[in-house]
């Protein structure tokens, strides 16, 4: 890391006197294991107003929204209770050069004589990483700021690529057994209509996982499906239909790909042979499927892949030289209710049969397969190392108070991991 000196100076412009010793001590011992500071929820809330590293820890816990069950909030007094910010050192990790831009995790946890909720931020901080390149520190595993998903694109196409080409069996999807019913109906991007999947060894097709929301769209019918099926047949309805399905058409086709299965077009919906049948294949389709793609967003089918910006894919300065920015981890949203997508019921199956999982939530894409994970937050080429930076979390359960000197006390501890350089 650069010298701590010139990366932080000018951050009493930005930071409370608090998160400026903190990260000052933090950044001159690289060594130590654990730095604590306590202080309250209202001081944080109030610092929030000057401090952007107060700001990050409020916004990514949703503490300015009281995101926070209410049966909690009864047996509190917020703004008075008790914070720990806590700055912790990872273990070191063998090659960390590879994890040199440090990661902050937020925890807030609270505690009162008959109730214990602990929750931990679904994202995450880390520098920018063309602050990095500017201090003559790699910027690989910095943080990207936040930009339109159009622009992903090309890293989307990288990360296929690079699972297809380098991780052989472990991500390949053809080792699910081969169905002896009728080939699957999906739409051939190339010739903008319905058709049968060509045989097994051609076939590289992506599914759609999305949710229908209330609004009627267009669908495939007993009447329509001859139609659908000339060439052309699905361009000619592209009006019709909902925006995450020409999102993901559209995507697919700057991919260079081209099949797409999804359900609403893919299922004959007023043959009930046919659906059935289909239904009964649902883990097939999933599970041959080269990829899933899983729109993670909006209440509906119109939400799109391409939305505007996430809510905590945030950036703030924190000194002349760094600014910090709140990476949004997907895998933790599903317990902050910010995913529709979960509220169905088989959806779990989707994700749990995808071999890849192409994420697009709030206009942000994420990778995972089998072997790695990539996310177009964090500027990198290769997989983001797997380093568990929480523990359980979002439970409510019976525990004892954290401080018996206070009843109702709240925690937030700050997980900073500084995955310093490699050292000789
Ligand atoms: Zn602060
Ligand atoms: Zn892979």
């Amino acid at each position: 890391m650069a010298d701590y000196r010139t990366a932080l100076e000018g951050s009493s412009r930005y930071l409370c006197f608090k998160c400026q010793s903190m990260l000052t001590e933090l950044w001159a011992n690289r060594y130590k294991d654990h730095i604590s500071l306590f202080t309250s929820v209202g001081l944080v809330l109030e610092n929030s107003a000057r401090c952007s590293l107060c700001r990050l820890a409020a916004h990514c816990l949703g503490l300015e929204k009281f995101e926070i069950p209410s049966a909690v909030l009864q047996n509190i007094d917020l703004p008075d209770a008790t914070i720990a910010l806590n700055f912790l050192l990872p273990p070191r990790i063998p090659h960390s050069s590879l994890m040199r831009p440090f990661s902050i995790s937020f925890e807030l946890a609270i505690s009162s004589n008959s109730i214990y909720y602990n929750r931990h931020s679904p994202s995450y901080i880390k520098i920018r990483s063309d602050d990095l390149g500017r201090l003559g520190v790699s910027e690989d595993f910095g943080a990207c700021p936040p930009t339109p998903t159009q622009t992903q694109i090309p890293l989307i196409k990288k990360w296929l690529t690079h699972c297809s080409e380098d991780h052989g069996p472990f991500c390949d999807t053809s080792s699910f057994p081969p169905s002896q019913s009728r080939p699957l109906m999906v739409i051939d991007l190339k010739d903008g209509c319905l058709t049968d999947l060509p045989p097994l060894t051609t076939r590289r097709y992506f599914a759609l996982s999305y949710v229908w929301g209330q609004a009627a769209t267009f669908q495939t019918l007993i009447g329509n499906v001859d139609g659908l099926r000339q060439r052309g047949g699905i361009n000619a309805v592209r009006h019709l239909l909902p925006r995450t399905i020409t999102d993901a058409m559209d995507l697919l086709t700057a991919l260079n790909e081209r099949y797409l299965w999804c359900d609403r077009l893919c299922i004959i919906q007023d043959d009930a042979e046919n659906k059935h049948a289909l239904i009964a294949r649902m883990d097939e389709v999933y599970a041959t499927a080269f990829a899933v793609i899983l729109a993670r967003s909006g209440p509906n089918a119109e939400a799109g892949l391409f939305a505007e910006r996430h809510p905590w894919h945030t950036e703030e300065r924190i000194s002349d030289s760094l600014r910090l920015v709140a990476v949004p981890d997907p895998g933790r949203e599903d317990e902050y209710d910010l995913a529709p997508l979960e509220r169905r019921g088989w959806t779990f199956q989707e994700k749990l049969l995808a071999r890849r999982k192409l994420n697009f939530s709030h206009g942000l894409a994420t990778f995972e397969c089998p072997q790695a994970k990539f996310s177009a937050a964090i500027s990198s080429e290769r997989p983001i190392p797997d380093v568990p930076l929480h523990s359980e979390s979002g439970s409510v359960e019976k525990g004892p108070p954290l401080d018996g000197s206070r009843a109702r006390a709240v925690r937030i501890m700050i997980a900073l991991c500084a995955n310093t350089r490699a050292e000789p």
